[in-house]
């Protein structure tokens, strides 16, 4: 994994924003992964591989046939991903994304081994790389946590169709403003200027808090699309 010793800037200097951006942040600065497919028994299974190159609607890497990890991406064409970004929990950026996967073709492995040359290194020979296969990521989406900032920062994204669906608690009009939720809000992002008070999404944990603590049961928790 590629490291670096600050975190609030990223090497680009700049937080990533948009879908192409948190691919790209993934595969440039974060590189290395672990990524879940599913066995025969519809159970996990986690190993780690190199994202080697992005664009606005796609991940790709590469891995060998004969490798369990093939296998299933051949079988079960989903996979669940996340890299991590920084020195130490309190310094992180972690980015999670979920897809479908498809075999490409030899264009697309020339393509990310040029890329990334020190798989020559690991496969040398023409013989050995015809062991290699490349895969794209498609019709996914994600989830961009900032542990990093203060507050937190946390973002979802998708890309290639895949429409963006997101967790959150959620304020209704049943709130009085009492103000219990305000304490109990480690990131301070409830906004208490207006009823029904109203928590700003980006910044929230998601502890469930505010909804432990609202005895009129004003807070809910909800998905968003
Ligand atoms: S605890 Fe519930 S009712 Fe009280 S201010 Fe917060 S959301 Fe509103
Ligand atoms: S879930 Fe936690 S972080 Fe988010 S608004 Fe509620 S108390 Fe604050």
């Amino acid at each position: 994994m590629k490291t670096s010793e600050t975190v609030s800037g990223k090497s680009s200097g700049e937080r990533p924003e948009t879908a192409e951006d948190f691919l790209s942040f993934l595969t440039e600065e974060i590189h290395t992964v672990i990524a879940a497919s599913t066995d025969d028994d519809g159970l996990p299974v986690t190993c780690a591989i190199d994202i080697m190159d992005s664009d606005e609607n796609s991940l790709y890497f590469l891995t060998a046939k004969g490798k369990g990890f093939y296998r299933r991406l051949i079988k079960h064409p989903f996979i669940s991903l996340t890299g991590v970004w920084g020195k130490d929990t309190m310094s992180s950026t972690a980015v999670s994304v979920r897809g479908y996967v498809e075999e490409t073709d030899d264009t697309i492995l020339a393509r990310l081994l040029e890329k990334n040359p020190y798989m020559l290194e690991i496969y040398p020979t023409e013989e050995s790389r015809k062991a290699l296969s490349a895969f794209r990521l498609y019709e996914g989406s994600g989830e961009f946590f900032d542990l990093s900032s203060k507050p937190i920062v946390r973002k979802n994204f998708s890309f290639d169709s895949c429409h963006t669906v997101r967790e959150e608690f959620f304020i209704t009009d049943r709130c009085t403003g009492c103000g219990k939720c305000l304490a109990s809000c480690s990131q301070q992002c409830i906004d208490s200027s207006a009823l029904p008070f109203c928590i700003h999404n980006e910044n929230c944990l998601m502890c469930g808090m505010c909804s432990e603590v609202c005895t009129g049961k004003a807070v809910i928790r909800r998905k968003t699309s």
